[in-house]
């Protein structure tokens, strides 16, 4: 049955789910997910839309998940469940529709209108929000006052890496839940150079730029699992357990709240531009630059 929400079919979300089960019971309008990967946190919102429409959860407290309720939602085809993300353009949308659509001022209205009719099923209507942005426009306003009116026929969830990434109004109105962070313990030892040596650039500024400039010095995968290593840094960190005798560690922990957000949001870009096929090393020493800049304003 696990393979329905296979991101979080570990062991390491038990707690989580048995958490979401509980509030199940009388669900708050604003659920709050961070922490985790992207998959993690939405296969964690199709498990909360899960145990308010799967039809045996109201009695035996949990979603079968082997119902055509819990199917259609896994496979985000649910008529209750609705998807949208401030990251995706209209015109994506439009060229390639899927299961999550654009957020926008034009979707808020569509949303706010639809949010008077009864949901199509026997539990209630779930609506996902992810890459919101912090900047408060007309969008997030709008959707501030949906959001604001309670409603006993809708649910919301707000998916960010961090609950720094959203407005504060938006997270005050949450109940917020962290997921596990990954397995943040688990050193990768071939990478320890590369961890230490852009560790001390951001203190030094530099040595970091001239390792990597050498022709083949570090390829794509390399890149990845130093970014890898620099995501778990601040997971150690955002989880209070960094350790000060790790270079990287002693000079992140040094960020503050929206710091930590930019920096995870960075990392997350220095990902995206090598999955499209920017060289490694350009990738690397823009993030480095970001960072060291960033890092110099904390002080
Ligand atoms: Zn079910």
């Amino acid at each position: 049955m696990d393979t329905l929400l296979p991101a979080i079919a570990h062991a390491a979300f038990d707690r989580l789910k048995a958490v979401l089960d509980n509030l199940g019971a009388a669900p708050p309008q604003v659920l709050l997910l961070e922490g985790g990967s992207e998959a993690q946190r939405m296969d964690t919102a199709r498990y909360w839309a899960m145990r308010i429409n799967c039809p045996t959860a109201g009695t035996t407290g949990t979603p079968c998940l082997a119902c055509p309720s819990c199917q259609q939602i896994a496979a985000g085809e649910h008529l209750d469940l609705a998807a949208y993300d401030g990251r995706i353009s209209n015109r994506e949308d439009e060229e390639n529709p899927g299961p999550v659509h654009a957020f926008n001022m034009e979707r808020v209205r569509e949303l706010k209108v639809r949010l008077r009719d009864a949901p199509h099923g026997q539990g209630r209507r779930v609506v996902l929000l992810m890459g919101l942005s912090l900047t408060r426009d007309e969008a997030s306003n709008a959707l501030l006052k949906a959001l604001e009116e309670p409603s006993k026929t809708t649910v919301f969830v707000l998916l960010a890496p961090q609950r720094e990434q959203l407005l504060p109004t938006l997270v005050s109105r949450s109940f917020c839940l962290t997921l596990p962070w990954p397995d943040c313990h688990a050193d990768d030892p071939e990478m320890q150079p590369w961890e230490d040596a852009l560790a001390q650039f951001l203190v030094q500024g530099q040595g970091f730029l001239d390792k990597i400039a050498g022709k083949g010095a570090i390829d794509a995968s390399g890149a990845t699992r130093l970014l890898l290593c620099c995501q778990k840094a601040m997971s150690r960190i955002l989880s209070g357990r960094h350790n000060p005798a790790r270079p990287l560690d002693a000079a992140l922990v040094l960020l503050h709240g929206k710091g930590r957000a930019a920096a995870c949001q960075w990392f997350a870009e220095a990902q995206e531009a090598l999955n499209y096929g920017v060289t490694p090393a350009r990738v690397l020493e823009t993030l480095a630059a970001r960072l060291f800049a960033l890092r110099r304003m904390a002080g």
